[in-house]
């Protein structure tokens, strides 16, 4: 790249005008399209009780499909996405085909308790978020109390509207999560005061669970936590038994990770879910 520039070339080239940013902007303009070209599409993950065994929800996550780019993950797509204003649409579109998929499922007569969705900081910024899903949530018709969205606990820590955002969505029934929780330094006294009823223990920690007697602290400290505020806790990126029966040693009773299923599509979850209680 630098090569290709020459030396001291990058002094008359403003930035848009490199390669890399005539990349950005096809990119971009692939993306604003991307909906409109139904390359947008979403996973489903299931959301388990550990003794049990039995799904309490699942999380939706986003794909695009790209025809050039094959199948694109979201951390290469929403922060573009928000960059260029595109992520109001996007989480619009998220959400609904969320909750529409519930619906369906329900027609068919496919038990799914619950639906999480993420929604990202950039949707609160635009304000009136709390009209956006409950219009949503009118257009589908699906019960207010099985939606719970997921908002990141940097995202609550750092967005000085935060916390009335929170109340307007609290409002209109729907749940709320604070996602990858324990990475983003919340006061406890901010916690009390949002109307949250469940941590999302992150990954991060549940990753060396076993080993690293720094993660198995923290993880403890979270899960009394939640016992303390009376949330719920559940932890994410749960790979193994010995994770999962930590937890459920420490007190916390849900879990989601490949464990128990990757994110799959719609039509394979169930199928998914049966052969595992088959196993
Ligand atoms: P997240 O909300 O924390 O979602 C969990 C991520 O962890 C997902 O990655 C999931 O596939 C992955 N994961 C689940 N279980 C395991 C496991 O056992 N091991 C490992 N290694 N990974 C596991 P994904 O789908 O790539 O999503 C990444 C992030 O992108 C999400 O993190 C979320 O912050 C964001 N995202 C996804 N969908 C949406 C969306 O519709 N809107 C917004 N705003 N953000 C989204
Ligand atoms: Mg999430
Ligand atoms: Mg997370
Ligand atoms: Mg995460």
């Amino acid at each position: 790249q630098a090569k290709a520039r020459g030396r001291n070339g990058y002094q008359f080239y403003a930035p848009s005008m490199t390669g890399e940013g005539v990349e950005r902007l096809r990119l971009e303009a692939m993306l604003r399209r991307s909906i409109d070209k139904n390359e947008i599409f979403l996973n489903f993950q299931p959301q388990v009780e550990i003794d049990t065994g039995r799904l309490v929800g699942v999380e939706a996550l986003v794909r695009w499909n790209s025809p050039e780019l094959g199948v694109v993950p979201p951390i290469r797509f929403i922060p573009l996405a928000e960059d260029i204003g595109f992520i109001s649409q996007l989480g619009k579109w998220v959400l609904q085909e969320a909750c529409r998929q519930m619906m369906a499922w329900e027609a068919q007569g496919l038990a799914v308790p619950k639906i999480a969705v993420n929604l990202s900081v950039k949707q609160f910024e635009r304000g009136s978020i709390a009209t956006m899903v409950a219009d949503v949530l009118k257009e589908t018709g699906l019960d207010p109390h099985r939606l719970q969205l997921e908002v990141t606990e940097s995202v609550i820590m750092n967005t000085g509207d935060a916390l009335a955002f929170i109340n307007d969505l609290h409002a209109i029934g729907v749940g709320l999560a604070i996602d990858d929780f324990g990475t983003g330094y919340s006061s406890l006294a901010y916690l009390k005061q949002m109307p949250v009823q469940t941590l999302k223990i992150d990954r991060s920690f549940i990753k060396d669970i076993s080993t690293d007697i720094n993660d198995e602290a923290i993880t403890i400290a979270i899960i009394q936590l939640g016992k303390s505020l009376n949330l719920s806790v559940i932890a994410e990126g749960v790979e193994t038994e010995e994770q999962a029966d930590f937890l459920l040693r420490h007190g916390c009773n849900l879990a989601q990770g490949y464990y128990y299923s990757k994110p799959v599509m719609p039509e394979i979850l169930f199928e998914a879910w049966n052969a595992k209680a088959l196993t």
